[in-house]
Formats: C-alpha cells, structure tokens, sequence
C-alpha cells in the first residue's frame, strides 16, 4: 500500500516563524516511515514546516507543493501525525487532500490529538476516516498490509451505524524492533543547518535522537504519558550508538539534542552509553542535551556526561512552590530544583529551566516565589511557559464543559502561549499578566536577543518585530551595555 505522512503545523495566525522557529525531525512518523519501509511499502513524509521553509513561508505556494505531491505520489493511505496545536490546520489539509484526491484514499489521524480525542476529532473533520489511538507505527504496518478494519487495535473508524468501537493496542514492549528514523525521506538539510534553537542560543547543527519512550512520573500537566503509556521503554546502548554512527557519518552535524522525557530514567544505562560515547571519541565531535528530573541529578552522573560531551541539562522545575508542585503532581521539591541546578552548574553544565505559570490556584506570592527562584538559579535558557490544559491530561480532565469549549487548539502553539481562554489562579487576570511581563525579561537575556536579531537579518515577521521593540527599549533604558553588547 502507497503510504503518505503528513506533519502539519499549527496555523499561520498562532505560530511563530523564520529565524525564531524550532525544527526537528518528527521522530515518530519518520520511525513509522522506516518500519513501513521494511515490509515493502512505498512511502513518503512530507513535514509541512520544512515545506514551509522552502517556500519562504508562503501558504498558497506550500499548499501548491503538497497537491503536485498528492498527484505524483497518489497515495492510497494519507495519515496526519498532529499534536494538538496543529489540529484546526490539520482539518483544512484533509480538506485539500480530499478536493484533490477524491474519496479514493483513506485518510487518518495519528499522534497526540488523535490519542487524546479520536472521537471529537472524527466528528470535527468530517475528511477523515478514522484515528490512529497510542503508538502509531505497528498499527500502520497493519493498517497497510490488511487494509482499514475495526480489527485492528488502535485504530478507531468512523462508524457507519452505532457507537465506534477501538480495541485498546498496547505500547509496543521492545523498542529495539523498530527501525532507526527513516531520515532519508526528511529534508535533512533543513533540520540539520545551523540553528540557537536546538541547543538554545548556541549555534550549531544539531540533529534530535529519542532514545527511549514515556517517564517514571506522570504529571497532571503533561501529555507525554498519552502516547507513550505508563512507565518507560528504552531502546539498548548498541541500538543507540548505531543511531549516532549512522548520524555522525550521514550528516554534517555537532551537536545532538535527546529528546527523551527523562533521559536518566535508567542510570544505568545512561552510564554505559556515556562511556561508549568517550570510547569512541564522539565527544570531542558532538556537543549534546537532554532533559533529566531533578531527581536524576546525582553530581557522578552530571560528570560523567559533562566528560561524554554533554554541555546542557534541561529541567522541568515548574514552580518554587511546594505547594503546588505537589497540586501538579511533580513528586519533586523546591529544594531538590534548588540542588539539581546548583550540581548541575558545578559539573559544568549549562541550565535549561522550564517554569510553568498559570497552574491552578497559583497566588502572587507564588510568582513572586519563582521569580525569586529564577534569579537565584540564575539559568542559561529559561522558558517560562504559561500552562495549557492539553488534551488527555488530568487537567485537561478537570475542565468545565465550558471552558473546554472555549479552547482554541492554535493556541497550543510553542513560545509566545497565549492565554487558554480562563484564568485558573488566584491572581486577578491583570495582576497576573502585568507579574508574568516581569518574569519574561528574563526568557531572552539582552546578548541572546542581539544575536538573534543579528541571525534574523531583514527578517520581518511580528515576533521579529516585536523582539527588535524590546531591543531598542533595552538601548534606551541601558544604553552602555547596549553599546557593550554590540560587540
Ligand atoms: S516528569 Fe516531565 S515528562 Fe514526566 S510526566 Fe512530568 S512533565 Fe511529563
């Protein structure tokens, strides 16, 4: 069966572009690409960012490109991989697939939207013919070889009469059964350029690696327990030293992001793969990041992968309450964030430090707790994100009918998050939006901000726009670092 992938993106209104854009490989329909693959069926993955790219950012002329390749390919199965953030987009593409390819081809969802909500969505796109629930790679392969059938667990259709039926998949136990990333069907060159968003605000070429799927803990906020299942699976050191050779000898890259929830979740393991990585001397050619619980933070196992290459640890310290850390479910500490940054820095790390504002029940002492906490930390890359109730999560759960309705799914969208339509704190909406202005100065420090600017040359979108306002407002309050930061 002739199968087609689709990665759309979240619509042009909700996202952000050009030099402030993130890109990775979309590691999950490139695995499924390559077990497809394997079995003899002709595929293609067209990752609708790298499109975009190409085209300059010019819708129509991307919607153009993703039509010749509808016709050259025809496709008896097209499949949308979509996070939520992408699902209004998501509906408009099956739209456009449908008016030119007819009603021949079966169209499904597959990915964190289609896991989280597979009914509304069936219902909401009336294009699609069903979707894909959990991990998507083996019930494709099954989709493909016998054709779209209730039978098949993990895929929910559309049903002609009744209520739809799905028969549960479990996640697939030995991740080592799956093929590496189909990477030759990516536009690598575009993933691999050179970019700060990757490893932030360091220029390199780095390339994004999972390395295993899920995490030990499971979060109120977080939707990774969605597809992945409860607990962790983890690909073996040999499958991942394969991975790596593959990469280092295929593409021109210095860097590489994991991309794992919890990359220490085996330390074990993470021990054997830093000194295979030392063995081979990969770390005097590759720079990496991965992201680690404050718990993992142990200082051994920071040294080891400070001397395996590792220059960043990503964390996701969430709040400096107790309080609330406990309300999201995080089964960490204050003081243990306070630790895992401190060793972290010790080892000669950098610190990634995701915050999270907007949490239920969230005061103006708790903001200014974090504020306080942030300086203290005094972190390399901070994200201070505001939270989104994503579907499938137990506080998505939570939500009145009301406020469900009310959810815009662009809104999702990475970096500049707007509001999720309510405010779930104690904190009156103006007070917080004018205490949470306070903490943003601290998300793009004024050296990272010049440099950005300096990559974005004649660049002219409204967050570039907007950043270049908060440049020169910094020029006028702080003119002699200005001038400093100039060189
Ligand atoms: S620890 Fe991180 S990856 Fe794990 S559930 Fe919480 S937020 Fe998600």
């Amino acid at each position: 069966m002739r199968v087609l992938l689709i990665c759309p993106t979240p619509p042009a209104d909700s996202w952000p572009r050009g030099v402030f854009l993130y890109s990775i490989v979309p590691t999950e329909a490139a695995q499924a690409s390559a077990l497809l693959r394997r079995h003899g069926h002709p595929v293609g993955l067209l990752d609708r960012q790298a499109e975009l790219a190409a085209t300059g950012f010019d819708w129509p002329a991307a919607d153009a490109r993703l039509c010749g390749t509808l016709r050259d390919f025809a496709p008896e199965q097209v499949v949308f991989f979509s996070p939520s953030a992408a699902a209004a987009e998501t509906f408009r593409l099956a739209g456009l697939v449908r008016s030119v390819l007819g009603s021949g081809p079966s169209l499904l969802l597959a990915g964190p939207h289609a896991t989280a909500l597979p009914e509304e969505s069936l219902a909401a796109c009336p294009d699609l013919n069903g979707a894909v629930v959990g991990e998507l790679e083996w019930t494709l392969l099954e989709v493909a070889q016998e054709g779209s059938a209730a039978s098949i667990a993990g895929l929910l259709l559309r049903p002609t009469a009744g209520p739809a039926k799905l028969l549960p998949r479990p996640a697939c136990a030995d991740l080592d059964r799956l093929p590496p990333p189909a990477w030759d069907l990516c536009t690598m060159d575009y993933y691999t350029a050179r970019s700060r968003w990757l490893i932030r605000w360091l220029p390199l070429r780095v390339l994004n690696l999972r390395t295993s799927r899920g995490c030990p803990n499971a979060c109120r906020f977080c939707a990774a327990p969605l597809t992945a299942g409860a607990g962790v699976r983890f690909h073996s050191v040999d499958y991942i030293l394969a991975m790596m050779e593959q990469a280092l000898g295929e593409y021109a890259i210095d860097g590489l992001l994991f991309e794992d929830e919890t990359f220490a979740a085996d330390e074990d393991r993470l021990q054997r793969l830093c000194l295979a990585i030392r063995q081979r001397g990969w770390h005097r050619r590759l720079q990496w990041a991965c992201c680690l619980r404050a718990d993992q933070a142990q200082p051994e196992l920071l040294r080891e992968m400070r001397a395996a290459g590792c220059i960043q640890v990503e964390y996701g310290f969430e709040t400096a309450s107790d309080r609330l850390l406990q309300a999201i479910g995080k089964n960490t500490s204050v003081a243990q964030n306070l630790a895992a940054a401190r060793r972290t820095r010790a080892a000669g790390l950098r610190v990634y430090a995701n915050m999270m504002f907007g949490l239920p029940g969230e005061t103006a002492r708790d903001m200014a707790d974090n504020l306080r906490f942030i300086r203290a930390i005094r972190p390399e890359v901070l994200s201070a994100a505001i939270m989104a109730p994503l579907p499938g999560t137990p506080l998505f759960e939570g939500l009145t009918e009301g406020q469900r309705k009310n959810l815009k799914w662009g809104d999702f969208a990475y970096l500049d998050q707007p509001r999720p339509g309510f405010n779930p704190t104690a904190v009156e909406e103006e007070q917080f939006l004018e205490n949470y202005r306070r903490i943003r100065k601290y998300f793009v420090r004024p050296l990272v901000l010049r440099q950005l600017l300096r990559d974005a040359g004649n660049e002219d979108t409204a967050l570039v726009s907007h950043w270049r306002k908060e440049w020169r407002r910094f020029c006028l309050r702080h003119p002699l670092r200005a001038w400093r930061l100039r060189f």
